[in-house]
């Protein structure tokens, strides 16, 4: 097979990814199991993230970003997903869109570099206990008391949580408006603010260096400067917006896993052997690894066109839907297929596939489930 690279690579991404790859390599890599003890990354963590130029890759450099383009925010998503660690930037990147889409001259010069550098860690507050697919019935509110806002409320499953200093929340601004004009999103910085809780980090099923809680709102006053837009009721407009990106890079971060589940599962079955030969051997082995990476080849394809619609400015919500969906799909059948041809190893957490199998379940559930997307897709027929 002649090599295929994607068409939106040259040599500018080539030594950006050569950097970030060593740096993952040299710093993250040897603390990854403390983080998956503590349940989270360390903050300095953070800042040499930012001082190396992983954080906002795509964010403008006159607000401290990295003055790239989606291409360099897919090649830190692909090069965390190959090397098998978890980091939230990809959230970091998302909350920064938000700021840096909706956002005044003043938010932007006041977050965006902090953010860029690691000093602030970047949330997105909209999943609450009981609504996460139906984000219209939130029940957190954000009432208008003189220069402020009241947000009172709770949210649950907030990646970066434990560590946020900054989280941008979905409220109700208007609770009897429709959802559509009802729904606001604002921006909290949490350092020593009254009313504010974190709840300690979840136990996932995988995933474990990142964390993942709960945010309690009491009666926690924010200035209303901090909403985002001009107009309070444009927040499900603004989160339909900005989950599109979110979408196609859960699919980068799809499509490099399914690379990298195949690349090893060869290795592997070139090396073990049962019944004097090669697993590789078995015409089994060599059709389901044939199936695999030809899946993985038509998600890579699939995925680089929306890579290339992205950093021109035209992916669509449907598009974006579909990304998620089936790359989401593709990762989780492949790599439980490698985990099955790695035999009882495969099951062990020693072994990247064991570890794969189990960060990969949640990337069918988040920033929508794989129904929500198949219903998006479902109103383009
Ligand atoms: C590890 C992790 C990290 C996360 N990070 C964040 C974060 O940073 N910020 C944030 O805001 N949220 C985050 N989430 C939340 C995530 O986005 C929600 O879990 C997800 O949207 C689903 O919501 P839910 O859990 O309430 O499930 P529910 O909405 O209760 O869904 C349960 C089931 O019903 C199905 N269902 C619901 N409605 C329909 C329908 N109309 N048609 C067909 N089927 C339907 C769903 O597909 C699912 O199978 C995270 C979740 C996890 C697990």
């Amino acid at each position: 097979m002649s090599h295929y690279e994607s068409p939106w690579m040259n040599d500018e991404l080539r030594m950006y990814r050569k950097t970030v790859r060593e740096f993952i390599h040299a710093e993250f890599l040897p603390r990854q199991e403390k983080w998956r003890e503590q349940h989270r990354p360390d903050a300095e963590s953070w800042k040499q993230a930012g001082r190396t130029g992983l954080l906002l890759p795509d964010v403008p450099e006159e607000y401290g970003g990295g003055g790239g383009s989606f291409a360099h925010q897919a090649v830190v998503t692909e090069e965390l997903a190959q090397a098998g660690v978890h980091f939230g930037c990809g959230v970091q990147s998302i909350v920064s869109h938000y700021i840096l889409q909706y956002g005044n001259e003043e938010h932007k010069k006041k977050w965006l570099p902090a953010l860029a550098q690691g000093e602030l860690v970047g949330a997105i507050a909209m999943t609450e206990p009981s609504a996460g697919s139906d984000l219209q019935a939130i029940k957190t509110t954000a009432r208008r008391d003189g220069g402020d806002f009241i947000l009172s409320g709770s949210k649950t499953f907030i990646t970066n949580g434990s560590h946020a200093g900054l989280v941008c929340i979905a409220a109700k601004t208007d609770p009897k408006a429709a959802a559509s004009r009802g729904i606001s999103m604002i921006v909290v910085e949490t350092k020593n603010l009254a009313g504010y809780r974190v709840g300690s980090s979840f136990e996932k099923v995988g995933m474990h260096e990142v964390d993942t809680c709960e945010l309690f709102f009491d009666d926690v006053r924010v200035p209303s400067a901090n909403l985002l837009g001009t107009t309070e009721g444009a927040g499900l407009s603004q989160m339909m917006e900005q989950l599109r990106y979110e979408r196609v890079m859960i699919g980068v971060g799809a499509v490099a896993t399914m690379e990298r589940a195949v690349a090893i599962t060869t290795k592997y079955a070139k090396e073990r052997k049962a019944f004097g030969q090669t697993l590789i051997e078995f015409q089994n082995t060599r059709f389901k690894l044939a199936q695999c990476k030809t899946e993985a080849h038509v998600g890579r394809v699939f995925i680089d066109s929306c890579i290339e619609k992205v950093i021109a400015g035209q992916i669509d919500a449907v598009t974006a839907a579909m990304a998620k969906y089936w790359l989401t799909e593709c990762q989780c059948r492949i790599v439980d297929e490698c985990v099955q041809l790695h035999g009882g190893y495969g099951y062990m957490t020693e072994y990247p596939i064991a570890r794969m199998w189990a960060d990969s379940r949640v990337q069918r559930i988040y920033a929508g489930t794989n129904e929500i997307m198949l219903e998006m897709i479902g109103w383009s027929l």
